[in-house]
């Protein structure tokens, strides 16, 4: 089988979705399973939805009415002629019930929350996001349909067990293998992405972004020949071209340098993903779906990435702790034991570090705005200085030039080479 998942970018409007079919006409449809995330930004707008609950204000019910009525706007676009679409599959999909089956998910999250009891928010959470993923499956699934790609849709919290992590759900990898490869086998299917459930049926989540981990649990599971990814750049670049000029597509990449690369922060591909891919060889190909002829990149049991060059990676709005200790006594194994605890309670990610003799230098992620608390505890026991919204570059494959380019006009704070990578911390 193959494995095809569809970001929210690219179901993100009446022409995405048709575009989605392009793709499948153009690359067959055998032997295909499909993850579907949720359409554009519609996980963002239930966030803010649950936030509002929270908060005791009702107007969270007038936010569902209005992603209820983004999806149907986008069910209505669908069934506008457009050229190169069948007057048949238009009126089979407007004949297909779709526009019911939306108002009875809405319904059913409107229910839910009305009905919740529970005061755990990640439980909460997970219940009230995976809409997003039903809305766009149901949708994408009832389209492909019409138009003469007969899919089946599944309910992926019936393929994917998971223990009780709400929003950060560990896989179990013995349920879900057998789930999957009893009911996805030789089916062109259409699943969601990011979604499973716990062994007491409640949805769990796999993170943010989780989708292409879901693509990668069902091809390990059903020992896939492959996994595209399709975006909307024509691939793995060698940075963000947002931020970088002349960026270069990475032909092909081995599994550990894709899974240092998303280690050091760079988004195209869920971290998770690779591991399962690896373990079985599976190579994993990240396309443009607005080009899906083009090669893209493959990621795969290769030597090194095609073609070897610089690669970047910049994670902003990271702060740079020093930490002393008081009294000029070394910093040994059980301060960084302590420090390494301090971090873990107070859920900082760490993307550098360097120790000398009396003093612990570290580069974290402030996710959950927890930094005064963090300083706060080290500063009963350390001395603690600190610069926030630093910049942390990490360049793969660097060369005297990556190193000018990137130290020209930034304010270096700290640099660490290795043999591989160079890391810079900068405030812009
Ligand atoms: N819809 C989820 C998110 O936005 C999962 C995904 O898109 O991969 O994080």
């Amino acid at each position: 089988m193959r494995i095809f998942k569809f970001g929210g970018a690219s179901v993100k409007d009446a022409s995405a979705v048709r575009n989605v079919l392009n793709v499948l006409q153009t690359t067959g449809i055998e032997d295909l399973g499909i993850v579907v995330s949720a359409m554009g930004k519609t996980t963002n707008a239930l966030e803010v939805i649950i936030a509002t609950y929270q908060e005791n204000d009702a107007s969270y019910l007038s936010l569902i009415d209005d992603l209820y009525d983004q999806h149907l706007k986008i069910i209505e676009d669908l069934e506008v002629p457009v050229p190169g679409m069948e007057d048949l599959w238009l009126s089979r999909f407007r004949e297909s019930g779709i526009k019911k089956d939306i108002k009875a998910i809405i319904e059913s999250l409107k229910g839910e929350m009305l009905r919740n009891q529970s005061k755990n928010y990640s439980f909460l959470y997970d219940q009230v996001v995976c809409h997003g993923e039903l809305l766009s499956t149901r949708i994408v699934s009832a389209f492909m349909n019409a138009c003469g790609i007969p899919t089946v849709w599944k309910d992926a919290r019936q393929l994917i067990k998971t223990d009780h992590k709400y929003r950060d759900a560990g896989v179990d990898w013995k349920k879900s293998g057998k789930l999957i490869s009893q009911s996805c086998q030789g089916q062109l299917f259409i699943t969601q992405g990011f979604i499973g459930s716990d062994d007491n049926g409640f949805t769990t989540t796999l993170g943010r972004e989780g989708s292409d981990y879901t693509a990668a649990i069902l091809a390990y599971c059903l020992n896939a020949k492959n996994v595209t990814i399709w975006k909307d750049v024509p691939g793995v670049l060698n940075a963000d071209p947002r931020v970088f000029k002349n960026t270069v597509l990475l032909n092909k990449m081995p599994y550990n340098e894709a899974i240092e690369l998303a280690f050091y922060g760079a988004s195209v591909i869920h971290p998770k993903t690779l591991q399962p891919l690896q373990g079985k060889k599976i190579p994993l190909y990240v396309k443009s779906f607005i080009n899906p002829t083009k090669e893209g990149t493959v990621i795969t049991s290769v030597e090194t990435i095609e073609p070897l060059i610089p690669c970047y990676i910049v994670r902003k709005e990271m702060v740079f702790l020093k930490i002393s200790s008081r009294d000029f006594s070394f910093i040994g194994e059980n301060n960084i034991s302590d420090i390494f605890q301090e971090l873990s309670v107070h859920k900082m990610q760490v993307g550098l570090l360097q120790n000398s003799a009396i003093s612990f230098s570290i580069c974290v992620e402030d996710k959950y705005h927890k930094i005064n608390e963090l300083v706060n505890d080290l500063e009963s026991r350390y001395k603690v200085s600190y610069v926030e919204d630093v910049s942390l570059y990490t360049v793969r494959h660097y060369d005297g030039d990556s190193v000018e380019m990137i130290e020209s006009d930034k304010k270096v704070l700290l640099k660490q080479r290795a043999q591989e990578t160079l890391q810079l911390i900068v405030k812009e």
